[in-house]
């Protein structure tokens, strides 16, 4: 059902236009604010703030209780989305407020608030205009900061001219919230209760922080005579000193502001309810690696640089949260059945990690989540279990070579996925030279042993020239990534431990190397965790995992001379980019100097992400788009990229296009092009 609202949303050419426009500005802006800021520490700082184990998220509540009592205020404990619904539409009735108003709040959202305080005889009305567009139109949001991102101007002046009998110029956006104002502003008046939420409670004073750009929230929470405070317990800060270092990034990631157009610190007053809603997350907070969810202050740049996020936008994603978070937050609060679907909505990209200002390792979580909804099907076990038995892998690479032709007339992505040999073959009547070098071990993984046969050869003569001395595993191998991705926990163990077996000795090698990122960061990051249940085993993983390199990374400790005649450009691998936080791309264009043409947009994802790109396929095509749309403008001879699941989407991207460039490895290019 999922991959059947995605195919829909990439049919919406007006969606397409607004969130393609939305996300490339928001990139810039990001960019902008954060300038000259080292992005990593800030994070680091708001990370360790943001620490969520149960007992201090405890003593943090403790303390902000004791101290908004001191101001008169009353604090409740809700333990789930009822609770909270029934305490505040009590405060309401008690107030006899028919109306209430509210400023944004996703909490509000998470718990159905509206809903429940309609069915009551309470009129909610939203006062971000945002929100109270979307209110207007009876949709839910499709963003957490920005929910009415998906609508054009346009449709916003017909959503007046319908609902609101206001004829407004499209492009006249002044006129549009003077009309906003204009019917909000009786609201304000009339509402006894305002509700807001909070992006941060600091637990030393009983005091909260809203952030908004329109003023809203500060009318909300003054305006009508009793406030509600609607927040979770991950909200809450030990000091006003933590909280400032959440609001040094809050903005930027944001809304790529420095700063939001209001900043409000609200201490109790007037009667004020603070209304802490577990919903799960006091369990999840115990949770070795779930917990981290908590530190998540809703900046919403998960889904602004989600390649996902760019197509389909946030009502795929079927509840409140959108993006990666969403996909983790749905699961664990909601613990829904649209959960494992959901898992569907993710490439593996990993730039949701990478630009989480709270540092959540938001793909490992996604990896986790996988494993443990066991989200594989039939025929992606099926995969996994040719891939654990590489002699039928062997046979079936061998037939898929000869049937390339009828793949290619079916799905003519699939003939991609065949190559014209296997590397254990090609093997064979390779000559080696003995070499006195230290010995390395290239671990040729699934892609180079069943399709990039002849990168994998080109990469042993390259360490050869390098002066090593290479050895592989005895048998094919693989690093047990496409078992986790695909949600298949006893494949992805079975791999890893039979991983660990086949790098027998770890210790004789100076390097393990891979020519594919993905095994790169598999064997360094989730090789060990696969492998916890075995004491003997995990001793292993853990001395092998900092030996192993990319050839990117070994290319520049060797730094070799290269040169080219022809122009070339460079496709970053996210797994390398994102994953392993390094590129090759300084280090080669600096050795290729004026033939270098760099990518528009470095990071943006080719769309690959394994068994995504035949499970969405859609989906993962129309990512790809944008990335051969820019890769040709660059009029290079030849794209260059040290991923082979990449070259393989990048070529079969290229050849839907009619171009004839020509894509290579990184490792066989260097082979090829060494002075
Ligand atoms: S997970 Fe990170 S990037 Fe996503 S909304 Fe939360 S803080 Fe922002
Ligand atoms: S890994 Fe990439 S595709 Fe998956 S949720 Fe994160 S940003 Fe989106």
């Amino acid at each position: 059902m999922i991959k059947e609202k995605a195919k829909e949303k990439l049919k919406d050419a007006t969606l397409q236009r607004n969130l393609s426009s939305f996300c490339r500005a928001f990139k810039a802006s990001w960019e902008k604010a954060y300038g000259k800021w080292d992005f990593h520490k800030l994070r680091e700082e708001v990370s360790a703030v943001k620490r969520p184990e149960k007992e201090r998220i405890k003593r943090r509540f403790e303390a902000f209780k004791k101290n908004a009592e001191k101001h008169g205020a009353k604090v409740y404990q809700a333990k789930d989305a009822e609770d909270a619904c029934r305490y505040i539409a009590s405060v309401c009735r008690k107030a006899r407020s028919n109306v209430v108003v509210k400023s944004k709040s996703m909490t509000s959202e998470e718990i159905r608030l509206n809903l429940y305080l309609k069915r009551e005889g309470i009129n909610a009305v939203e006062t971000d205009l945002g929100e109270w567009i979307l209110q207007l139109a009876q949709e839910p949001p499709s963003h957490m900061v920005m929910p009415a991102i998906h609508k054009s101007r346009e449709e916003v002046a017909e959503l007046f001219r319908q609902k609101l009998n206001e004829e407004v110029d499209p492009n006249d956006i002044k006129q549009m919230v003077k009309i906003a104002r204009k019917h909000l502003r009786k609201a304000f008046f009339e509402a006894k209760v305002g509700i807001t939420g909070a992006n941060m409670a600091v637990a030393e004073t009983g005091t909260i922080a809203l952030l908004t750009n329109e003023g809203n929230g500060r009318l909300v929470a003054t305006v009508p005579p009793i406030h509600v405070v609607l927040l979770g317990y991950e909200k809450l800060v030990d000091s006003f000193e933590d909280a400032l270092k959440i609001l040094r990034v809050l903005p930027k990631s944001a809304t790529g502001q420095n700063i939001s157009t209001y900043v409000s610190w609200i201490t109790p007053h007037k009667e004020t309810h603070f209304v802490f809603l577990d919903n799960g997350r006091l369990a999840f907070a115990e949770h070795e690696i779930y917990s981290e969810a908590l530190k998540c202050i809703r900046c919403g740049s998960c889904a602004n640089f989600c390649p996902v996020y760019e197509k389909v936008g946030g009502h795929v994603f079927g509840h409140v949260y959108v993006g990666a978070v969403g996909i983790i937050l749905t699961a664990l609060f909601h613990k829904s059945s649209v959960s494992r679907e959901l898992l569907s909505l993710c490439a593996g990209c990993k730039s949701c990690s990478y630009y989480c200002p709270a540092g959540i390792p938001l793909d490992r979580l996604i990896d986790r989540l996988s494993l443990d909804l066991e989200r594989a099907d039939f025929k992606l076990k099926l995969a996994n279990r040719l891939l654990l038995s590489p002699g039928l892998a062997q046979r079936g690479a061998k037939a898929a070579s000869k049937i390339k032709d009828s793949l290619s007339g079916f799905n003519p992505k699939l003939s991609h996925f065949a190559g014209d040999t296997i590397f254990r073959d090609e093997l064979k009547s390779l000559k080696t030279e003995s070499s006195s070098g230290e010995k390395v071990l290239f671990f040729p993984g699934c892609a180079v042993e069943y399709i990039f046969a002849e990168d994998g050869v080109n990469t042993i003569k390259l360490l050869e020239r390098l002066g090593f001395a290479p050895e592989v595993p005895e048998k094919p191998v693989c690093c047990g990534y496409p078992m986790v991705r695909s949600g298949d926990a006893s494949s992805a163990t079975k791999a890893a431990l039979r991983c660990v077996e086949l790098i027998k000795d770890a210790e004789k090698y100076r390097w393990i190397i891979t020519i594919c990122p993905t095994c790169a960061f598999a064997l360094r990051e989730l090789l060990q965790n696969l492998c916890r249940k075995s004491p003997e085993h995990f001793k292993k993983a853990h001395r092998l995992r900092d030996k192993v390199l990319t050839i990117g990374q070994l290319l520049e400790k060797t730094d070799p001379e290269i040169a080219s005649c022809e122009r070339i450009t460079y496709h970053n691998p996210c797994h390398q980019l994102k994953g392993l936080l390094f590129s090759p791309q300084k280090w080669l264009s600096a050795k290729l100097k004026e033939n270098f043409v760099p990518l528009k947009e470095p990071d943006r994802c080719c769309g690959f992400g394994g068994s995504f790109s035949i499970e969405m396929q859609e989906l993962s095509d129309s990512i790809l788009e944008d990335r051969i749309a820019s890769v040709i403008e660059t009029k290079a001879a030849k794209i260059i990229t040290d991923c082979p699941g990449c070259m393989l989407h990048i070529k079969y991207g290229l050849s839907r296009r009619g171009s004839r460039m020509e894509v290579e490895h990184l490792s066989t290019f260097v082979l090829k092009n060494l002075k």
